[in-house]
């Protein structure tokens, strides 16, 4: 069997380069944080989760709740990690991201098929079995490589990272702890605003300062990660409908104007970050809007919010169903930069990716339907119908399994145990 070259340790590259070594196969994974850095990344750990600590619903009749028990039947050791390093988050799963990003660093470098090396790949070679899960905010030599290759433009768009905050330096006198409508546990710290804190602070957030971007970094912004003063700039109401929204968290009885919620960040139960909060804002300005939450006045920043550029291909035109270049059939390409958009669904299309890797060079004619959620997103970023495309997290609305939602986990689950006992490897 031919060795396969990874290249990034982020959640699709540690997920596909362990399912490779499981599966037998040598394999060579390639990380530049040790020698170059982006400065989104602040430790040289793989998996490092560049914002949220959050990796969604753990409910399996949610869609990325679904995928994740998906990943769970397949041995994903992204899951298995994240089980591991779990912090209380309601129905979600969230985790301690340094205790994760070390595990999932610790497994990898103990495989014995993998050899890791600490260094920036800016060329491939299209005769090489290779996935390239070089993440969203791929550039230099192996960006040029790429739009090189495939004479289509890369896709950009913009995400920003929410501010964390120190818990010894939010008032518990006025943040109390809540989930909505008491969902799980009280693991969410409310800061509640009266109607006349709510209108001063919205005015402030829209006069503040936007960081200058660069020219390369101008374009559209994402929804599903717009930051909190583009939503301002909708109209009074659209914070009050999104991430202020009061419903469900009443205290002693009245429900608030508005509501800040802040999620933990760490086991140690130290930090928090705000939850929907996003921001590109310059950091004085940061400090003082966010200073003027009720319970926030003395607010310490573990970390400012910024905002960067996310690289993705028009995977549509370039990728298959199994993650492959339809041009050059040894490159594969997975997580952010393949169309998939979130942490779970990045490393779910590790995993799928390297599954099908695997089957292809065992020769086997075995593929997932898009009647199971991972099957849905490489049906989704391989479908040459759609027009414009953008990436997507994971949705029931690219799903073609059962309409009727209380058969959906049961059936698709059940799929994904017939497709891992045709893979003999999986079942030793
Ligand atoms: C700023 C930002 C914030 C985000 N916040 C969230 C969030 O809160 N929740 C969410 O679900 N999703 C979020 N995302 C989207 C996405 O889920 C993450 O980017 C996720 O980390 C993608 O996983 P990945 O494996 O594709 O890439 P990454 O995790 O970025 O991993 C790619 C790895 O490849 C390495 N690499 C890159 N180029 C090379 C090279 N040439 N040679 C060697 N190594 C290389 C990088 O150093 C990196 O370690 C965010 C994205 C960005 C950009």
């Amino acid at each position: 069997m031919p060795r396969v070259k990874v290249i990034g340790a982020g959640l699709a590259g540690s997920e596909a380069a362990y399912q490779l070594a499981k599966a037998g196969l040598g394999v060579d994974l390639y990380e530049m944080k040790g020698k170059k850095r982006h400065e989104a990344f602040k430790t040289d750990l793989f998996a490092e989760l560049l914002c949220s600590n959050s990796l969604r619903s753990n409910d399996v009749n949610n869609a990325v709740g679904l995928l994740k028990e998906e990943m769970r039947h397949l041995d994903s050791l992204i899951m298995h990690c994240a089980d591991e390093t779990k912090v209380e988050a309601g129905s979600a799963l969230a985790v301690d991201r340094d205790l994760f990003a070390k595990m999932v660093t610790e497994t990898i470098l103990k495989e014995p098929n993998i050899t890791f090396h600490n260094a920036e790949v800016e060329d491939l070679d299209i005769d090489e079995y290779t996935i390239i899960a070089a993440g969203p905010l791929c550039e230099g030599g192996l960006s040029a490589k790429i739009q090189s290759l495939f004479k289509e433009e890369y896709l950009h768009f913009y995400d920003a990272i929410a501010p964390i905050i120190y818990l010894d330096s939010i008032d518990l006198d006025i943040a109390y702890f809540k989930s909505r409508y008491d969902k799980g546990g009280a693991d969410y710290l409310n800061c509640p605003m009266d109607q006349a804190e709510f209108f001063a602070f919205y005015q402030e957030v829209l006069k503040a300062n936007q960081a200058t971007l660069h020219e390369f970094e101008k374009g559209d912004l994402f929804e599903g990660c717009m930051p909190f003063e583009e939503m301002a700039k909708r109209g009074y109401k659209t914070l009050l409908f999104g991430p202020m929204k009061p419903v469900g968290l009443e205290k002693d009885g009245k429900r608030p104007y508005a509501v800040v919620q802040l999620r933990q960040d760490d086991r140690a139960k130290t930090l928090f970050n705000i939850v929907g909060f996003q921001t590109h804002l310059k950091y004085d300005d940061q400090k003082r809007i966010i200073q003027m939450i009720p319970g926030l006045q003395k607010a310490r920043f573990a970390r400012y919010g910024v905002m960067h550029r996310n690289t993705y291909l028009n995977s549509p035109k370039i990728l298959d169903e199994h993650f492959a270049s339809r041009l050059y059939p040894k490159l594969y390409f997975a997580g952010q930069i393949a169309g998939v958009e979130g942490y779970v669904e990045s490393a779910a299309s590790g995993l799928y990716a390297a599954l099908s890797l695997i089957i292809k060079l065992r020769g086997l004619d075995l593929k997932l339907n898009d009647d199971c959620m991972m099957g849905s997103m490489a049906a989704y970023i391989s479908d040459q119908h759609i027009k414009h495309f953008v990436p997507m997290n994971a949705n029931f609305g690219i799903y073609n399994g059962p309409r009727d939602k209380s058969l959906r986990a049961t059936h698709s689950l059940a799929k994904i145990d017939e497709f891992k006992r045709s893979c003999p490897w999986m079942n030793i």
